[in-house]
């Protein structure tokens, strides 16, 4: 059986660093899961189809015809390099729009249970452990307070020297989370067996030291 590594948490939980790290360290793949509902948004925005659940066969349609490629730490959409562009807050939003409706995130499914191949698997998302790989033998429950996530995101966006209002990305911030653990399917909660760590005191390296502590056990 090939093993599993879920790393589920709120946005700007320190989710990707950690799971990156881990996956690394242990010569694992690597699934961002979020980087899915990102590309979603963006080629249903670009295609001028509003992000409103009635149009969630189109979008899925969409998605269909749009072959979704990684490359390293690069993704690509139909060919075109679309790494940065789904980065910005605003394509985190129109992620989450996307995410829950349900015809989406049921064809996402199988795409990322192909990311389990050997030697093993760390998956990044909100539903790693609830819903894509139920029976992976450690998933991980990453939160941190959320003034603390808001400043991690805020120092992150200036030191790209992108301008970014404390306040506003703490909002934003709250606003998604509370529309993800909200939602009918799929609702951001940690498994039943997760493990829960909270990373606000912690630095990278500590909270990698504790995942591979509980992987080796
Ligand atoms: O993790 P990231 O911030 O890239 O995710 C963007 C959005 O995609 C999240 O706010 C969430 O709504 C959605 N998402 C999800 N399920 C996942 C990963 C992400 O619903 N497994």
């Amino acid at each position: 059986h090939i093993p599993v590594v879920c790393v589920d948490g709120p946005t700007a939980s320190g989710k990707g660093t950690l799971a990156a790290v881990v996956a690394e360290k242990l010569g694992y793949h690597f699934l961002d899961s979020g980087s899915l509902y990102r590309i979603t948004g963006l080629a249903a925005t670009r295609a001028g189809i509003a992000l409103e659940v009635a149009n969630q066969e189109a979008i899925v349609a969409l998605l269909r015809s749009l072959p979704i490629r990684f490359e390293g730490s690069h993704i690509l959409l139909d060919g075109e390099d679309v790494s940065d562009a789904i980065r910005t807050e605003e394509a985190g939003m129109n992620a989450s729009r996307v995410s829950a409706f349900p015809l989406v995130r049921g064809a996402l499914v199988d795409f990322q249970r192909n990311f389990r191949q050997l030697p093993g698997l760390v998956a990044d998302g909100r539903d790693m452990g609830t819903i894509i790989f139920p029976n992976a033998p450690l998933k991980v429950f990453l939160t941190a307070s959320a003034t603390c996530r808001a400043e991690r995101r805020y120092k992150q966006l200036i030191s790209k020297g992108i301008p970014a209002i404390l306040a506003d990305l703490r909002a934003d911030l709250e606003a998604r989370d509370a529309r993800d653990s909200s939602r009918p399917v799929a609702p951001l909660k940690p498994a039943e067996d997760a493990q829960l760590l909270d990373n606000s005191d912690l630095t990278v390296d500590s909270s990698v030291e504790i995942v591979l502590d509980w992987w080796q056990s």
